[in-house]
């Protein structure tokens, strides 16, 4: 089926068919027919799947002619992926009159009060500066028609719920909401019963399942060579870009400086950074004036950035969620990417928790020619195979080395 047949207005899809997109992609399919018909949608799922242009082509339609206030709210958990979903809005719109507002914080409020004079239809927004503008009556929610709280699980995480709470009382009680979440938490379920009436679920694969069009590894190595591991394995990938996640800020500011040491073109992405240093990060990875982009998870979040070829997760994500959020970066509609995950002793845990949450396991690999110190994980890597007979109890079984003769590296 073409987006043709979806009823949407001719302007709309003049923009669609300049975004080269021919076909609509599964959640497309499902969830546009039912938000034209102003049903109410919950969406599960992931970013990478199409679901920015699910929600938005059918609300550009449907609001018809710009009327000069604020007709359509759109709630994203960071900044950035408010200007991601602004953009995407832009470019749909392209061929139409409509105005958009974006609306987050870390930046002067001059431009967004004018974008808000201006009467804009439609405004995307982060929870904290939209109810700032509420507060200051800057802006005015009383006229809106439609709702969608993206990324929904993330705007939990980030101890949002209570400020979307409180700027969808400002909102008219009549009016189309749809919810996109990859995860339905208790406190998510008892939103959409407050919030959404009679919501039709729309449930794209399985719900934890990250990209199939992505080859994933692990690396295990010893805690020591973690740093030598990430610059061997950049140099033996052909990689045309590559986002590195790691657990903290401070970590991500010391593999960039790593990394910029072994003269590769590094960006930073972290909530430390000041919004323009972000843009920037951002603008310049998109370009490809950097070729590495090091980040952290909450900045890195549903980001759309084209054409990731590679994702490294120089620390395990702790919570099985996120590895699927950041391997999210890669495969996106249908390109294949590769996620390589390094992995030290303490880590084994909690990627035996991703790859029971994935629902497989993910192949541990070794990168040739590097010289491997011994860790306790190489044994543990043996009994998993069934090298070596018995369980893997964290303790050093007797025997060869799976990766190879232990060698300490002289520095
Ligand atoms: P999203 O899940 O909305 O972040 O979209 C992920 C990426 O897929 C974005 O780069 C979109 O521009 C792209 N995309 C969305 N829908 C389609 C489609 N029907 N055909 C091709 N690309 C698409």
């Amino acid at each position: 089926m073409a987006f043709s047949k979806f009823g949407l207005s001719p302007s709309i899809l003049k923009g669609v068919k300049a975004m080269g997109y021919v076909d609509p992609t599964p959640i497309q399919l499902r969830a546009i027919p039912l938000l034209m018909e102003g049903r109410d949608v919950i969406g599960s799922a992931q970013t990478g799947t199409g679901k920015t242009a699910a929600f938005a082509l059918p609300i550009l339609t449907r609001l018809d002619q710009p009327k000069g206030f604020p007709r359509a709210l759109i709630l994203e958990p960071t900044r950035e992926l408010a200007a991601q979903v602004e953009t995407a809005f832009r470019d749909f719109a392209r061929f139409t009159q409509f105005q958009i507002a974006v609306l987050y914080g870390g930046v002067g409020y001059g431009r967004q009060l004018d974008a808000l004079k201006t009467g804009s239809d439609i405004v995307v927004g982060t929870p904290g500066r939209l109810l700032d503008h509420l507060q200051r009556g800057t802006c005015k929610l009383d006229r809106i028609e439609f709702v969608v709280l993206d990324e929904a699980d993330r705007m939990l995480d980030m101890g949002f719920l209570p400020d979307v709470r409180r700027i969808l009382e400002r909102c008219p009680r009549h009016r189309q909401t749809s919810l996109f979440s990859a995860t339905i938490p208790p406190e998510i379920e008892t939103l959409i019963q407050w919030a959404m009436r009679k919501p039709e679920t729309i449930e794209i694969g399985a719900r934890r399942a990250p990209a199939e069009t992505v080859r994933h590894a692990v690396y295990p190595v010893a805690e020591d060579q973690k740093n030598d591991l990430l610059l061997t394995l950049l140099d033996q990938v052909q990689y045309d870009s590559v986002i590195v996640f790691c657990r903290t800020k401070h970590r991500a500011d010391r593999v960039a400086q790593l990394l910029k040491r072994a003269n590769h073109a590094v960006a930073v992405l972290h909530s430390n950074r000041t919004q323009r240093e972000r843009e920037q990060a951002l603008r310049g990875f998109r370009d490809g004036r950097f070729e590495v982009l090091v980040a952290t998870d909450i900045a890195a979040r549903g980001l759309d950035i084209a054409d990731v070829s590679h994702v490294v997760n120089y620390d395990v994500p702790q919570h099985p969620e996120d590895y699927v959020h950041r391997i999210g970066r890669t495969g996106r509609a249908q390109a294949t990417g590769d996620a390589f995950t390094i992995m030290v002793t303490e880590d084994a845990r909690h990627m035996e928790a991703i790859e029971r949450f994935i629902g497989r396991s993910i192949e541990r690999c070794k990168l040739p020619g590097f010289d491997y110190h011994y860790t306790i994980l190489m044994d543990a890597e043996k009994q998993r195979r069934g090298i070596v007979p018995g369980r893997v109890t964290g303790v050093r079984l007797s025997g060869g080395y799976f990766f190879g003769p232990a060698k300490r590296r002289r520095r």
